[in-house]
């Protein structure tokens, strides 16, 4: 049995040196949206800038009911569009919707159409692999053996463990994926999102923490040490699979395309013209589509983490969908943090992992990494910036605190 504080200690002597850190290339699928209520929606609706956004009123869907509408939804929504050399297809998987765009050169329509098939393929098979809402999914049955019994885990989970091991060490915990227990107490999300009493939080909190995941590598099987004990990959594993898909893409020739798994978004290559892709940043406070700032980009992943896509209020007070690991309350101080990196599960982990830390720690860890390019917007509608972002424009004007 090995446990993964001694490999975390190995990690966090790496932390200046995150973005080349070399990862295992895996045969299969990745990813994991685990947030039903969210949705994508990039395509080309602001002339050819994909949009980091999701419905803000997604609060108030059930997540079930939600699940259960999804073939339908997919039937409506596949579709194969043609237009300015680009092919464009959006399936829903994970209970959101996943655009891939491709740059059509050199392919013929049934090699781009089969591309992209292997793409949604691989994220298909993580949805499967660690879909908390999917009883029969591995991460399930980890989950359902807490403090039971090591489960065999197929090497794509315990990668994503391994990652996100990482960025707990990295943030001091505030990224922990162990934050299952609390995020079912709070149900933030779902109709039935509510504050949790006191003592259920205090109940609760002992259950949380990411040293407690034991690994063993020989055997390949994950144990949680705890009976209660979950595991949630949400906030790493759309990340993951965007960069799987950007893979299989690769793999199969295509030259250019972007990868938007819901908020997580990969570019490569180029558009057929030879710009630079662009994706437009939401305002956390603004209607759909509202962008702040236009990034061109190529080869980089990005992603936006955000209290403005699943939240409710309460006497006043905002509780988003990101949980302190350490208070076991949703986190306040920033409305969205956007993180630029090479790859998407950095990208995707880092975002959520700077929102849990807030405006003073996260800029000030965003500072010692300059492999990861940041931009912040707080509370009280102010900007922090590093990396491209400092400079940029930004319209802060439109972000109403
Ligand atoms: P989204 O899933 O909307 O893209 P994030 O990437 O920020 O947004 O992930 C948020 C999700 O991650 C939550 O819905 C929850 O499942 C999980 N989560 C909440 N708090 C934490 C945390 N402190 N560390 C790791 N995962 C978290
Ligand atoms: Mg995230």
């Amino acid at each position: 049995m090995e446990n993964f504080r001694k490999d975390n200690t190995k990690y966090a002597d790496k932390a200046s040196n995150i973005i080349r850190r070399p990862r295992t290339p895996l045969n299969g699928a990745q990813g994991l949206s685990k947030s039903p209520d969210s949705s994508f929606h990039g395509n080309d609706r602001q002339g050819g800038i994909y949009v980091l956004n999701r419905f803000i009123n997604s609060a108030t869907v059930s997540p079930m009911k939600k699940i259960l509408c999804l073939p339908m939804v997919l039937l409506l929504i596949s579709s194969c569009a043609r237009g300015n050399g680009l092919y464009t297809e959006t399936r829903v998987i994970m209970a959101t919707y996943i655009t891939i765009t491709l740059d059509r050169s050199g392919k013929t329509e049934d090699e781009l159409a089969r591309a992209a098939g292997d793409a949604f393929a691989r994220i298909t098979k993580v949805d499967d692999l660690m879909s908390t809402y999917k009883p029969m999914s591995n991460l399930s049955r980890i989950n359902a053996n807490s403090g039971i019994a090591p489960v065999p885990a197929d090497p794509e989970i315990i990668e994503n463990i391994n990652d996100a091991s990482y960025i707990s060490s990295l943030s001091g915990g505030a990224f922990d994926i162990t934050v299952g227990p609390l995020v079912n107490a709070w149900e933030i999300g779902s109709k039935k999102a509510h504050v949790p009493s006191p003592e259920t939080i205090k109940k609760t909190l002992p259950l949380v923490g990411w040293r407690d995941i034991v690994v063993n590598k020989k055997d390949g099987t994950v144990f949680l040490k705890k009976r209660g004990a979950s595991i949630d990959l949400g906030a790493i594993a759309k990340g993951y699979a965007s960069d799987r898909a950007v893979a299989a893409l690769l793999e199969d020739g295509i030259k250019g395309g972007i990868v938007a798994c819901a908020g997580d978004i990969k570019v490569f290559g180029r558009k057929p013209d030879g710009s630079p892709w662009t994706v437009g940043i939401q305002n956390p406070r603004g209607p759909e589509g509202d962008v702040l700032a236009k990034i061109p980009l190529t080869d980089m992943a990005i992603s936006t983490s955000g209290d403005y896509e699943r939240f409710f209020f309460k006497d006043g007070k905002r509780y988003c969908h990101i949980i302190d690991p350490h208070t076991g309350y949703p986190v306040n101080g920033l409305m969205s943090v956007t993180v630029l990196a090479k790859d998407s599960w950095l990208a995707d982990s880092m975002g959520t992992a700077l929102f849990v830390l807030g405006p003073e720690k996260a800029y000030a860890l965003a500072l010692k990494h300059p492999e990861l390019e940041v931009l912040m917007i707080t509370d009280s509608g102010k900007e922090l910036a590093t990396g491209r972002f400092r400079g940029m424009k930004v319209n802060m004007a439109a972000v109403k605190s």
